[in-house]
């Protein structure tokens, strides 16, 4: 991701609740059949996240990305009903041919409702916010590691509890080798991957009732506002998911606030028609928007907190088991 422009839109659907309104007293008759949203582990969440920084540094052409890409591909082998890969090549802003493998594993692959769930796995080549060594690549545990770790942990669960509707699962790659800054040059120099899928989708024709982008969902008290462009081409998606989240107990990352506008996987994802929203690490106290570890080597397990990615996942579990198979 990752230009941010902190606007303070005013959403005035919240403003314009009317308080006026008196509750009206109606027997509640309940046919919906109990759902049952299985667990999710987030120790288990956890150690996936910490076996891709186990790696190293995910970066693009580099050794480690080869071996972590191999690894996520084996493990969702394992639990998805399919697993397509795509291969190739995308030049990014400076030139360089990225290798790129972007990892897309389905449940229940015939099924016409779906929900696809994404975030990025490569990790950024430099430390660009950071004071010290900034030529050098980020751990990511955080900015690649965390939102992957969290789907990992979906997609055992959705192997372990059958689901009714589709899920598809992408991991897209050359997301964070972009162009810092702004301007010309930095529009469309990120997410590289997302890019060449929405260009060459996996599947013929493949869309999905809503996307979820997961960035940064790893860190200790790490905080969730609306994103503008997710709020305003899906809005009823954030809604559903915030207001799943407070009625689990998670109001303490799940805030019901404007957090800016970025740049991020889901802006092409909606470009392609499939409304798509992004949950991601907000910081109103930073001039960028972002956590102070962002972009930095501060960016390694440390920053991880098991609670946060349980408030995430348990959230899109639930948000998954109860969405209704439409006829
Ligand atoms: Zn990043």
């Amino acid at each position: 991701m990752k230009i941010l422009q902190i606007s303070f839109l005013i959403f005035f659907l919240f403003s314009c609740n009317s308080k006026t309104e008196k509750p009206v007293e109606t027997p509640v008759v309940n046919n919906t059949p109990q759902i049952t949203v299985p667990e999710f582990i987030a120790d288990s969440a956890y150690a996936f996240v910490k076996a891709q920084c186990d790696f190293g540094p995910r970066v693009p052409n580099s050794k480690a990305h080869i071996a972590c890409g191999d690894y996520l591909i084996e493990k969702m082998q394992s639990w998805a009903d399919t697993v397509i890969v795509q291969k190739g090549i995308v030049i990014a802003y400076d030139g360089t041919k990225l290798n790129f493998r972007n990892i897309i594993s389905s449940f229940n692959p015939q099924a016409k409702t779906r929900i696809l769930l994404f975030a990025h796995w490569d990790t950024r080549p430099w430390a660009d916010k950071d004071i010290n060594d900034k030529d050098k690549p980020i751990l990511g545990a955080d900015d690649g590691g965390s939102g992957v770790g969290v789907l990992m942990e979906i997609a055992r669960q959705l192997k372990l509890n059958k689901i009714e509707i589709g899920v598809d699962i992408a991991f897209f790659d050359a997301e964070d080798w972009g162009k810092e800054g702004g301007g010309p040059e930095s529009e469309d120099s990120y997410a590289l991957g997302t890019q060449y899928w929405t260009k060459n989708l996996h599947v013929k024709d493949y869309t999905a009732n809503y996307g979820i982008l997961l960035d940064m969902v790893g860190a200790k008290n790490a905080q969730f506002r609306f994103e503008g462009l997710s709020y305003e081409r899906a809005g009823s998606v954030v809604q559903n998911v915030w207001n799943t989240a407070n009625s689990l107990g998670y109001s303490n990352y799940f805030i019901h606030q404007d957090g800016g506008w970025v740049t991020d996987d889901h802006v092409y994802v909606n470009n392609i028609g499939i409304p798509s929203i992004d949950i991601i690490h907000s910081d109103l106290s930073s001039r960028n928007g972002f956590p102070p570890h962002w972009h930095t080597h501060a960016d390694n397990m440390d920053v991880i907190d098991a609670n946060t990615l349980r408030a995430v996942g348990q959230t899109l579990l639930t948000v998954l088991f109860r969405e209704k198979v439409s006829s």
